[in-house]
């Protein structure tokens, strides 16, 4: 077996339009403390979505790989475990303060992989750090319990321990901070971690493996396994009963074929799952705030965001007003490549998304709805679709019951506020909502009545690793971020005692 070069130079990112390169960006997979080459030494190519060319050959690991991923992670569980708390956040800082200095590198890759703009990009390194901050402040709070039993007759103390070994599966949408919302809480509970990057976008992960090395990361804490073959790589990792925790965010139908590969063992999971975010415009919304929180929920990551807005159901005093001012700013968009100076909005992430889009639209269209702008395929190279409104959407279009993934304004007009509730309330998800209205007690009505784990009330955008971030109903099963985050990761031993002074 040969060993891939470990990366010793930062990584240098370059993106004028004729030269693209990620020297020093590692492209093998980490097992046990060091970088190699997958057995039998396949590679898959990893693109840029905004001209389809060839990035790097980054290695396909198989299935054997994924179980050496795991025996690593096995390995290095119990002395991680014991490791005190605060070396844990140390190693947690460290690895923060290496993505604060390499955000330009990490913004950069991002960008050549996923093809977001760069400002985009560099507001990710911004979020997707913060999880490696926060979670090595949470590392040495780590609770406990003890109490009376309510008899009198007994004391129980409650202690939390880490789960054990975690696989990690991640999406493209997000490389970094779908990566550091996970290795972050893991690492800080005392549990090791092998993670699987999405196959779109597998080097911005692969950095980030290797600034935990820098960090001085011990030998297997933290593995990763890029895989062509996600299921193959997977299935023998979630049928380990050494395995002790699987944490997913991708698509409901994966989540949901992957919980019944858990349930074989009764694993733990957390599943950040898809969503279809309502957004609920009112009468009495400040059209602006409306307008510009909109635009955010809708075209942040091209839309390519499990919290995008998905429907937008407007009521009908506003909805005129409303339709045009974000019309005009859906105009202003400048399409482009992400490196590109001045670009707001990058491509979708390959063919198959751009198909999704237009079919999305021109069904809608067929069932009603009014095209106020876009609805065409870009006409440049890459997998680009313009940004896009449709009024008077339909019931029964497609576009209601899909998560679009892409620059595509949906609208429907409502009349009162039962029928705004009861219209954002008819998907099987509950991952977010959005509302703008000036009336708080309508907004606390919304909060106690829309099924969603999150709602942004007259804002945009609500990710933060300091609050609990997830869904209900078919969007996921736990929260990341938060206080909560870290207990995903650890589990309660109940101990009872016999009553001290007894006699
Ligand atoms: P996806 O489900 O296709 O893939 C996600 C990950 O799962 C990838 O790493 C992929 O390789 C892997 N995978 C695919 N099939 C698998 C299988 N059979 N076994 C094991 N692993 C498998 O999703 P995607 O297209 O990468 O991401 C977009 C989806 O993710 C959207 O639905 C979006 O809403 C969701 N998402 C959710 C959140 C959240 O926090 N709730 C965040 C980001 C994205």
């Amino acid at each position: 077996m040969t060993d891939t070069t470990t990366p010793t130079t930062a990584v240098t990112t370059t993106v004028a339009d004729d030269n693209v390169s990620v020297e020093g960006v590692p492209t093998g997979l980490f097992i046990g403390g060091r970088w190699r080459s997958a057995s039998g030494g396949a590679t898959f190519p990893v693109r840029d979505p905004s001209t389809g060319e060839v990035l790097a050959e980054v290695a396909d690991a198989t299935p054997e790989d994924g179980i050496a991923a795991l025996d690593a992670a096995v390995a290095a569980q119990e002395s991680w475990a014991a490791t005190p708390p605060r070396q844990r956040s140390d190693l947690l800082r460290a690895a923060f303060d290496l993505v604060r200095e390499h955000a330009e590198d990490l913004a950069a890759l991002m960008t050549l992989e996923m093809g977001k703009p760069l400002a985009e990009a560099r507001g990710e390194v911004t979020y997707g750090g913060e999880f490696l901050r926060w979670f090595s402040e949470e590392a040495v709070r780590i609770g406990g319990d003890y109490r009376t039993n309510p008899e009198g007759t007994g004391r129980a103390i409650v202690l939390k321990r880490p789960v054990g070994p975690v696989y990690a599966i991640t999406p493209w949408n997000f490389p970094l901070a779908m990566a550091t919302r996970k290795i972050g809480p893991a690492l800080a509970a005392g549990c090791t971690v092998v993670v699987k990057p999405a196959e779109l976008t597998p080097l911005t992960t692969l950095f980030l493996v290797e600034l935990f090395r820098r960090a001085g990361l011990p030998d297997g804490v933290l593995n990763v396994v890029p895989s062509l073959d996600a299921k193959g790589l997977s299935e023998p990792i979630i049928a380990d009963r050494r395995l002790r925790k699987l944490t997913f965010t991708g698509s409901t139908p994966v989540g949901s074929a992957l919980l019944k590969q858990a349930a074989d063992n009764v694993l733990k999971t957390s599943m950040e799952l898809g969503g279809n975010a309502p957004l609920l415009v009112f009468d009495d919304a400040d059209l602006d705030t409306a307008v510009t929180a909109a635009m955010l929920a809708k075209f942040r990551n091209v839309g390519e965001a499990c919290t995008a807005a998905n429907r937008f159901f407007v009521q009908e005093g506003i909805a005129d007003a409303f339709t045009a001012a974000l019309t005009a700013k859906v105009d202003e968009f400048r399409i482009g490549r992400g490196s590109e100076e001045g670009t707001t909005m990058g491509p979708l992430i390959d063919d198959r998304a751009v198909d999704k889009a237009a079919r999305l639209v021109d069904d809608a269209v067929s069932r009603g709805a009014r095209l106020v702008t876009g609805g065409q395929r870009v006409d440049r190279p890459g997998t680009y679709y313009a940004p896009t409104v449709l009024d008077d959407v339909q019931p029964g279009s497609d576009i209601l019951t899909t998560e679009i993934f892409g620059p595509v304004v949906s609208i429907t007009r409502f009349a009162t506020e039962e029928e705004g509730i009861r219209l954002a309330n008819d998907t099987e998800f509950g991952l977010i909502a959005y509302a703008y209205t000036s009336d708080f007690a309508r907004g606390q009505r919304l909060a106690e009545r829309l099924e969603t784990g999150m709602l942004g009330l007259n804002t945009g955008v609500v990710s933060n690793a300091a609050f609990p971030f997830g869904g209900v109903k078919s969007s996921g099963l736990g929260r990341e971020g938060s206080h909560e985050g870290i207990e995903e990761y650890l589990e309660s031993v109940y101990v009872l005692t016999p009553d001290p002074f007894a006699a």
